[in-house]
């Protein structure tokens, strides 16, 4: 299949680490942050980690959409389904994460809100159409990937005059992360693996503050292990050459510039929001979006007066300090014992591309 099997070739994967191996330098660490989760499993579903040199260490990063979010949102949202008795519809992802007090939106589902499970945000106009006396709200949560689909249904929604639909707004931003956990120092990062569909949308240039204010070099990698493979060389030999630059690996989907009507889309729906709380990194600036005053009339936050909920993760979870790439899920005590994907304890074991699921479902990390 193009676009696959020569990003899968053994021979070329095989090539590539040979030449890492040449032209890392003993005595030298290279600590490289894959700062999306879907980077973390293409890295432990195909061994990548295994054709590395005993220096070239991968750190995992927060770019996992449910894991970033915490756990007050989720539980503003169990409020809205159970106090307001909305339909609430959300990712499938997003259900079986902890909310503070050991709930979850799964858990208020079976004491009987009415929480959907969507697989695209237009499944939402479709459930608020055919439910016209009641209030239906989209937990709409992500990076730069799934925000343009929420703008489109925010569009489509007011130019329907759909008076019973508003939108959860939770959608964060990657370079203001990126930029705070280089800021912190705490994770001696050398270089960046940049996302790839993250890239798609906002472009390489998109990065260039980032590099040039922390001299950490960055190369956008696609998900297959060729690629992954080709960006650490790309990375390493930046790192030799003491450079600091945007790369991109993935030319075959990421421009410079991006998805240019997909940015005037968000542009026109959303504007800056000045301050939203991660999982992990705590309150950042400028690091999401929230509903233009235009659409104030489908943005749940106002329309359900909703208020800022402050709840504490689980007891023993370290998945704050492994989304800032402090520790590895296997230093967290609860990891594979108490906190399984059947039973997680955080989100980081909930999600496809939580760190501490990745490290569960392919095996403990060295
Ligand atoms: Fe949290 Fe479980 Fe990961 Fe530990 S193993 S950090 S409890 S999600």
């Amino acid at each position: 299949m193009k676009y696959v099997d020569e990003f899968r070739n053994g021979d070329t994967a095989s090539a590539l680490a040979r030449l890492i191996r040449a032209e890392v330098k003993p005595g030298r660490n290279y600590r490289l942050m894959e700062f999306c989760g879907g980077h973390t499993h293409a890295i432990f579903r195909f061994g990548v980690n295994d054709l590395m040199p005993e220096n070239v260490r991968f750190i995992h990063g927060p770019g996992c959409p449910v894991c970033v979010l915490p756990a007050g949102r989720i539980e503003s949202a169990i409020r809205l389904a159970e106090e307001e008795r909305v339909i609430l519809c959300t990712y499938a992802d997003l259900m079986r994460v902890p909310a503070g007090s050991r709930d979850s939106l799964h858990k208020a589902k079976a004491r009987g809100a009415d929480i959907r499970m969507i697989y695209s945000a237009t499944d939402v106009l479709a459930i608020a159409q055919a439910n016209p006396e009641r209030q239906v709200v989209f937990f709409a949560i992500g990076f730069e990937t799934t925000t343009p689909p929420t703008a489109a249904v925010l569009k489509i929604a007011k130019a329907m005059q759909l008076n019973n639909f508003t939108v959860f707004c939770n959608h964060v931003q990657t370079p203001p992360a990126m930029m705070h956990i280089l800021s912190a120092g705490e994770a001696g990062i050398d270089g960046i693996l940049g996302p790839s569909h993250v890239s798609a949308i906002i472009g390489s240039r998109a990065y260039a503050d980032c590099c040039d204010k922390y001299r950490v070099p960055l190369v956008i990698a696609g998900f297959e292990p060729v690629d992954v493979i080709q960006s650490v060389l790309m990375l390493v030999r930046q790192i030799n050459a003491g450079e600091a630059e945007v790369e991109n690996q993935y030319t075959r989907a990421v421009s410079q510039t991006g998805n240019q009507k997909a940015q005037a889309l968000m542009q026109e729906v959303f504007e800056q929001r000045p301050m939203f709380e991660w999982r992990g990194l705590g309150s950042l600036p400028e690091s999401a979006v929230q509903i233009r005053s235009e659409y104030a009339a489908f943005d749940a936050e106002k329309r359900f007066n909703m208020k800022e909920i402050a709840t504490a993760d689980i007891k023993g979870c370290i998945c704050p300090a492994v989304l800032r790439g402090v520790n590895n899920p296997d230093e967290c005590k609860l990891f594979g014992t108490a906190c399984t994907p059947e039973d997680p304890k955080g989100a980081c074991m909930v999600s496809s591309e939580g760190a501490c699921a990745a490290y569960y479902s392919y095996g403990r990390y060295r």
